[in-house]
């Protein structure tokens, strides 16, 4: 299939030549029809499928006639997303891709100066992307009016759950006019996000493309067992001999995230760090760094890299292993995308084991151990989980194992 076929306007088209996408991505090929045709959807992507093109792309279509008659701070769609670095990514999305079109949008999130936002949407939006914490704000300070809203998007929607946003979107949802159009994305399609979309919309047609970067296809995993005091050491080896230009490297803690980068500074290794604790303008300018090669290992945690699209990212390194399973597909989700080849690599301590267990259990793969030179572990990550051996005691039973308490 070519974006000809999809009945998108020209000048759209035009724009994705120069961006030099061939041909739409399986996601895309699903869901830009059915958006066209004033379907609600509810589609299972993550990113790296090109699920953000997949509806803008076909909301802009839509929009393409622009309203001259803008009323004030009203709005034509409305799309959410659960952080701050996500919905500046989509709101670029919908500049690059309206670089043809007098499409009027803008992105609205918690930690910039609010006053500035309300000047942008004072004459009225096309598209507006916005976190939904801030979008509360803005409505309640009456700077944003609902009342011509056509399409509604819920981006990362199980992300959004996650992070507690339930009843911000459930108020926010409440305030929309009934007669709308709904998309709906989420990684997977979990209960709660199952749930979610029946309240939003009982009809939406549901889309689910099997994606390369969850089975792997086009991944690579690999796990370096190593003891957890080396693992600093190990990374600025791999960083050196493998002459990474470019590394996401995620942390679990934002402690973790700032001590790694201080070692890194130590032995000359240009990085920057990202999470909660920095300031939104940190955390952007950190990225653009990152984005514009003037440092090469970006180290992270989940929360703050969620969703951020960094092209051309030939590998991502678990520096330690998440300790839910789905984080490590989001954290994965940035390398390999759009199709091309990737490398997750993870250092694995054997206190990580079971995490690591959790992991191939979801991509019901095993992933390779290779042990580096100079590196191998004293404690071993093994392959399999072995049982504990039981003992038998004198009195023909098992024996328990005493348990500490402790405090
Ligand atoms: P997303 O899943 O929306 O985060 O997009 C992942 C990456 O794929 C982004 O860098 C997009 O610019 C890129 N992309 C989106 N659609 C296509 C396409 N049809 N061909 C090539 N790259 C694409």
């Amino acid at each position: 299939m070519k974006f000809n076929d999809l009945d998108l306007s020209e000048l759209i088209i035009r724009s994705l030549k120069d961006q030099n996408y061939k041909k739409p991505t399986p996601i895309q090929a699903e869901v830009i029809p059915a958006i066209l045709n004033n379907s609600d959807v509810m589609a299972a992507a993550q990113t790296g499928t090109g699920k953000t093109a997949a509806f803008v792309l076909p909301i802009l279509s839509k929009l393409s006639n622009p309203k001259n008659n803008y009323k004030g701070h009203q709005l034509r769609a409305l799309i959410l997303t659960p952080t701050r670095e996500l919905a500046a990514q989509v709101r670029e999305n919908v500049n690059t891709y309206s670089k043809y079109l007098s499409i009027r949008s803008t992105a609205v999130y918690g930690g910039a100066r609010i006053h500035n936002q309300k000047l942008k949407l004072r004459k009225g939006i096309d598209v507006l992307v916005a976190t939904p914490g801030r979008l509360l704000d803005l409505y309640n300070q009456k700077s944003v009016n609902f009342k011509n809203i056509e399409i509604l998007v819920l981006d990362e929607a199980d992300q959004m759950l996650d992070m507690g946003f339930i009843h911000d979107i459930k108020k926010i949802i409440k305030l929309l006019p009934e007669r709308r159009q709904n998309l709906m994305f989420s990684a997977t399609f979990s209960n709660p996000f199952r749930s979610l979309a029946l309240e939003v919309a009982d009809k939406a047609i549901e889309i689910s493309v099997t994606n390369d970067n969850q089975t792997g296809d086009n991944i690579e995993h690999c796990v370096h067992p190593v003891d957890k005091s080396r693992k600093t050491e190990l990374l600025i080896e791999l960083v050196e001999t493998e002459k990474w230009e470019q590394a996401l490297v995620f942390t679990r803690t934002k402690h973790g995230a700032d001590r790694l980068k201080k070692q890194l500074d130590k032995v000359n290794i240009k990085s920057l760090a990202i999470h909660g604790n920095k300031t939104q303008n940190n955390r952007m300018k950190a990225l653009d760094a990152f984005k514009n090669n003037r440092v090469s290992i970006l180290v992270a945690t989940d929360v703050a890299a969620r969703g951020i699209d960094i092209k051309n990212m030939s590998q991502v390194i678990n520096f330690d292993v998440p300790t839910v399973a789905k984080d490590y597909v989001h954290r994965i989700g940035r390398t390999g995308r759009a199709g091309e080849k990737g490398k997750a690599i993870s250092l694995v301590s054997a206190d990580e084991f079971r995490l690591l267990q959790d992991i191939e259990k979801l991509l019901n793969q095993k992933i390779e151990r290779v042990e580096i030179n100079g590196f191998e572990p004293e404690h071993a990550v093994p392959l399999k989980h072995k049982p504990a051996k039981k003992k038998f005691n004198n009195k023909g039973g098992y024996r328990k194992r005493k348990r500490s308490r402790k405090g």
